[in-house]
Parts: structure tokens; C-alpha cells; sequence
């Protein structure tokens, strides 16, 4: 399933290549066919990521909302801009099981940001699938716009670009004060808030509990965009037990996860990649980049002994999801 860097890299797409253009809005599939209707031929004003979902604003006041949940994608092709992360390999990169990219981190710094010119190209002709990984389609030779291709719950089209949606968990028009009611829900985003009060709100809510803290982290009510691999490794690197319950959990620890969250999701926005570990040598940031094996402390390395101590990391299902950590060091 995305975590919170993938939507939010999927939102700046949509910022890009969709936001100021009139869209036609279509369920190829037909699920959708009401909602679309809603929005169709209206101009796209926003688009923005909170936590794990999407909301795209159009100049009627109203909102399309869409949750990839673990099936969903979006097929993005025409004549769009592609970062440098996404331009650097022809591979799939993002989650982990994929090959990513070789930049390093110094002319990741020299592209100066995701919203600086130089990061971004110029429009060309492109198929991209955004999920919780970005791959681009090698063949840049297709026929504007594609025909839909299976279940497109929603087609988003322009003159020169369009997105095609399949398998989302959540896929609504809402009015501004439905998108309120969403957003309120959620904790704090460290993308759109690093305050002092988003940290408050997230050490309230984890020492309030008795759940824990393993599963407050992927609670998207306690705070947004942490996923299953985000969450391994953020506790491995506070070397926090998982099983402690949030109530129990010190609150410098709690503010040093949050802050932790800040420092990650940052990297993976820019990157595209959940890299989690830190102070490589160039050679390692290079291997860890292209391979998810070189990459993570804990995530999927039950039984591999553990980087630090070398204890076999151990895996059991909490709430249904795989939990890594290390028995030793998370003591
Ligand atoms: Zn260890």
C-alpha cells in the first residue's frame, strides 16, 4: 500500500500537469459515472496529498477524493513532466521490492528541490503508473489519449494529459465541508504541518492510549502517512519495543518519532524512496537506493541477523500486518 511520500508525490503530478486546465471527467468503467458527472469539464484548482489520500479540487467547489488503498494505481500518459527521481531510471522505483534510482543524494541537493526548474523536466511524451511505486512505460510511442485499459473507475482528461484510475479503496466527490470533516479526522501530515502543535497532537494522542505503539504509528487518526515499512523502521530507529503501549512510551521518545517521521517523509518525497537509513557512505547510499535489501534496518529481514546487534530480526502479525524488529535492540 503508497505511504505517505507516493500520494504526495502523486498530488505534485496531478499539480502539474492537471491543476489550471479544464478536465473531462469520465468512468470508463461506469462505477463512477454519477460522481463524475459532478466535476466534468471543470477546471482543476488543487491537488493535495493528507496523509494516505488525495483530494483534487475543481472550480465548482466541489472535490474528488481518492484512497489507493492496497490495489489501487494511476496510469498518468501524454505530454507530462517528470521529475528527476522519476527520470533517472526506467525501472520501477518507490516501494521496495523495485529497482530505484542511482542518483545520489549530492545531485538530488543540486536539483535543488522538487519545485525548483531544474528538477523538473519539460513536458514530453510519457506513460508513467503511480502506485506505491512510479514506473515508466518504455514505449513512448501510443496514441493520445490511450484507450482505457480494464476497470477505470475514474479518467481525468485535458488536451495534452490524462490519468486513469483503477482498484482505489476510496473514490468520492465531496463538498469543502465533507473534505473538512476527512481531513479533521486525520492526525497531522508532517508535509503540510511541522508545527509545534502537529507534535503536541501526535504526543496527546499516543500517550492517551494503551495501544501499542506499533499500531498507534499506522493509526491514521494519531498521525498521517505512515505506512508498514515507515513504521518498522521508525521504531527501530527510536530502538523502541513496538509492543510498548503508547501510554507507557516516554515523551521525548514520542517527540523524537514524530520529528523522526518529519526527517523520513521529507527524504522520501524527494527521493521517491523509503530510505531509513542514514550517514551512508556514497557507495552504500548508491546500493541502498537500487536495492531494498541494502536499505532498511528491519523491514522484511525477519531471520536476517540485525545490522546492529546481529540478533535474527523477528516478524509476528500485529492487527493483521507484518511487524519487524529487532528483539535485542527494541528490548
Ligand atoms: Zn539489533
Amino acid at each position: 500500500m503508497p505511504e505517505g511520500h507516493s500520494v504526495h508525490r502523486i498530488a505534485r503530478q496531478f499539480a502539474r500537469n492537471f491543476v489550471g486546465h479544464a478536465v473531462r471527467v469520465s468512468s470508463p468503467q461506469g462505477r463512477f459515472a454519477e460522481g463524475a458527472s459532478l466535476i466534468d469539464g471543470h477546471v482543476m484548482t488543487d491537488a493535495r496529498a493528507v496523509g494516505k489520500q488525495m483530494f483534487l479540487a475543481f472550480d465548482n467547489g466541489l472535490w474528488l477524493r481518492v484512497h489507493l488503498g492496497i490495489y489501487g494505481a494511476w496510469d498518468v500518459a501524454g505530454e507530462i513532466t517528470t521529475d528527476d527521481t522519476i527520470r533517472s531510471t526506467r525501472g520501477r522505483m518507490g516501494q521496495t521490492n523495485q529497482r530505484g534510482t542511482v542518483l545520489d543524494e549530492t545531485s538530488l541537493n543540486d536539483a535543488a528541490g522538487e519545485d525548483s526548474i531544474h528538477s523538473i523536466g519539460a513536458p514530453r511524451k510519457a506513460r508513467l503508473r503511480m502506485s506505491e511505486g512510479e514506473k515508466e512505460n518504455d514505449d513512448p510511442d501510443f496514441a493520445f489519449p490511450p484507450e482505457p485499459v480494464g476497470a477505470v473507475r475514474v479518467r481525468l482528461l485535458t488536451e495534452a494529459a490524462v490519468a486513469d484510475l483503477r482498484g482505489p479503496t476510496a473514490c468520492e466527490v465531496l463538498d469543502d465541508a465533507q473534505v473538512r470533516t476527512v481531513i479533521d479526522r486525520l492526525g497531522p501530515d508532517p508535509e503540510l504541518d511541522a508545527s509545534e502543535a502537529a507534535e503536541e497532537r501526535v504526543v496527546s494522542a499516543v500517550r492517551r492510549k494503551q495501544t501499542p505503539i506499533g499500531q498507534l504509528l499506522m493509526d491514521q487518526s494519531v498521525v498521517s502517512g505512515i505506512g508498514n515499512v515507515y513504521r518498522a523502521e521508525l521504531l527501530f530507529r527510536a530502538r523502541l519495543n513496538p509492543h510498548t503501549p503508547g501510554k507507557a512510551v516516554p515523551e521525548e521518545t514520542v517527540r523524537g518519532l514524530w520529528r523522526d517521521w518529519v526527517h523520513l517523509l521529507a527524504i522520501g518525497v524527494r527521493t521517491g524512496q523509503m530510505m531509513t537509513m542514514d550517514n551512508l557512505s556514497p557507495a552504500d547510499y548508491a546500493k541502498a537506493m537500487a536495492s531494498r535489501d541494502d536499505r532498511h534496518w528491519v523491514y522484511k529481514r525477519e531471520g536476517l541477523p540485525c545490522r546492529v546487534c546481529g540478533t535474527n530480526i523477528a516478524m509476528q502479525l500485529l492487527a493483521s500486518r507484518k511487524l519487524y524488529w529487532c528483539p535485542y535492540c527494541q528490548k
